[in-house]
C-alpha cells in the first residue's frame, strides 16, 4: 500500500490554481503600502505538518 506523498499539491487545503494554502483564514499583509488579506502562497512541492491527503 502506498502512502500519499506529503506535498502541498496532494493536500486538501491546497488551491492549485492560485498556489495558495487555505488551511487557515487569510491573513493581513502589506501590499503596495496597503493592508490586504491574503492566503499564503506555497509551491506544489512545499509541505508542512498540517498536511491532509486528498481522498
Ligand atoms: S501541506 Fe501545509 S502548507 Fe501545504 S497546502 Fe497543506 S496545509 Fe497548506
Amino acid at each position: 500500500m502506498s502512502e500519499t506523498q506529503r506535498f502541498c499539491k496532494n493536500c486538501i487545503c491546497y488551491d492549485a490554481k492560485a498556489q495558495e494554502c487555505h488551511r487557515y483564514a487569510p491573513r493581513p499583509v502589506d501590499l503596495d503600502q496597503q493592508k490586504k488579506m491574503r492566503w499564503p502562497v506555497v509551491q506544489p512541492i512545499n509541505w508542512c505538518m498540517e498536511f491532509q491527503p486528498r481522498q
